[in-house]
């Protein structure tokens, strides 16, 4: 079987690498020069299925509103990006009623879960070096109430698997001495033992490097232009003017799969949002993070990778722009400097990666994948927030999906299909 997969990303990767695992013969279209190179490049570095939670909780509306037109906000919306966002926007505010957002909630945890497990048990053995690290993940909160909100939401999850530990302040800073200088700032946190961190593009770069030994064939700076039918069944793919011939093909081109899928009369609901990371170098550091810390209260998170610190945030509607905005940026330095006040005279400016990317966000906060109504058609994308947690299950998932119509989660709580596409 011809399959061809359209993205080189966490989700593109992990699907090739699966249908090769199961004799598929693969060939990856993929715009940009190398592998990860968009939203994959700089991500929070978290696997994290203590975070399965959709951005739009109960009473999401009231707190975009309370943000709206604040620069610092953590969640900005740019009025350019609103005309084309106002069916998905309907469709998201729909799913921030209770009892559907806590069906997604389930759907996440279930698959952040298998995620990790697909990692531990079919990724892991290739011992791919990606700055991978198990401390877990360490949600520190500086009211009473959010930790005891946060309490309440983490004891839900253990029904899905997901272990915990709440913590005082003193033993936050005892779990993470680099937070020692401001546990009385704390109310405390929660810690999450089996969650994972790594540097995604790193994973990236070299999961395409196996896929390539097994014989994946990658195709870099070729654009896919359009899904070519016959017979209302997939054909292969439009390549910078060059027919690809494939038997299936599946769309893992995040935020721009949406295009790709309506030339197959397919109308995706994923939207970009916008996020930002740093990354600096922590050489100078007298005491050096070493656990991923999310701090709840001022919506960053941080992650060390290696001999580097990662800190990711904010959450943008701005349609496809992918400008840096200084003062989204001088946000994170301002946040790194509040989680970590001792070490903000070792924090080189001109030393730090500024970054942005576009989350691929569906309107329900789970990822949308597998087959279609179109035959031959599949999807791995809309992962949001989520996409380096979900990318090993949801690469399985398809690729199981389309090989042996035998999937180890129910493929129809993820499919197009749930919005009636
Ligand atoms: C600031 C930030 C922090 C994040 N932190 C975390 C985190 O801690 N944990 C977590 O789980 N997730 C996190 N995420 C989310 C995660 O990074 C994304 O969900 C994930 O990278 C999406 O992967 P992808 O493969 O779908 O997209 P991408 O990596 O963008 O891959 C899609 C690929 O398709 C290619 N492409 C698109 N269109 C075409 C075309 N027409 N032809 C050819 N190629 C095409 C693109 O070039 C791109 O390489 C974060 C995201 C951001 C922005």
């Amino acid at each position: 079987m011809r399959i061809i997969v359209v993205g080189a990303g966490l989700l593109g990767l992990t699907t090739a690498y699966f249908l090769r695992r199961h004799g598929a013969e693969v060939e990856v279209i993929e715009r940009q020069a190398g592998p990860g190179l968009e939203t994959s490049y700089a991500n929070g570095g978290m696997l994290h299925a203590s975070q399965a939670n959709p951005w739009n909780e109960p009473g999401v509306l009231w707190q975009a509103l309370r943000m709206l037109g604040r620069e610092d906000a953590a969640l900005l919306i740019r009025p350019r990006a609103l005309p084309r966002m106002l069916g998905w926007s309907w469709n998201f505010l729909r799913n921030s009623s209770l009892p559907r957002y806590l069906a997604n909630v389930e759907k996440n945890a279930r698959l952040a879960d298998y995620s990790l497990t697909v990692l531990a048990e079919h990724l892991a053995p290739l011992a791919l070096p990606f700055e991978r690290a198990d401390h877990g993940t360490l949600k520190i909160y500086r009211t009473a109430a959010e930790l005891d909100t946060a309490t309440r939401f983490a004891e839900r999850c253990r029904a899905f698997d997901v272990r915990y530990q709440v913590m005082s302040a003193v033993e936050v800073a005892a779990l993470e001495p680099a937070l020692a200088p401001v546990a009385d700032e704390l109310s405390g946190g929660i810690h999450f033992p089996d969650d994972v961190s790594g540097d995604a593009q790193r994973f990236c770069r070299a999961l395409a490097e196996h896929c390539a030994g097994l014989g994946v064939t990658f195709h870099y700076e070729c654009q896919a232009q359009e899904v070519m039918m016959h017979a209302g069944a997939v054909r292969g793919v439009m390549v910078d003017g060059e027919m690809h011939r494939a038997d299936a093909v599946v769309l893992a081109a995040a935020s721009y799969t949406p295009a790709l899928a309506a030339s197959a009369g397919l109308k995706v609901p994923v939207q970009p949002v916008k996020g930002y990371s740093l990354t600096l170098p922590m050489a100078d550091w007298r005491v050096k993070p070493r656990v991923p810390v999310i701090d709840e209260h001022y919506h960053a998170a941080v992650c060390p990778l290696g001999q580097q610190l990662r800190v990711a945030g904010t959450a943008e509607f701005a349609g496809f722009d992918t400008t840096l905005t200084p003062s989204r940026i001088r946000n994170l330095y301002d946040l790194l400097a509040r989680i970590y006040p001792s070490e903000s005279g070792a924090i080189d400016k001109r030393a730090c990666v500024e970054w942005t990317g576009l989350r691929p966000m569906s309107p329900d906060g789970v990822g949308i994948m597998g087959r279609t109504a179109v035959r031959g058609l599949y999807l791995n994308s809309g992962h949001g927030h989520l996409g380096w947690t979900m990318a090993p299950g949801a690469g399985k998932l398809v690729a199981d999906e389309i090989m042996t119509n035998r999937t180890e989660l129910a493929s129809a709580d993820y499919a197009l299909a749930r919005f009636g596409a």
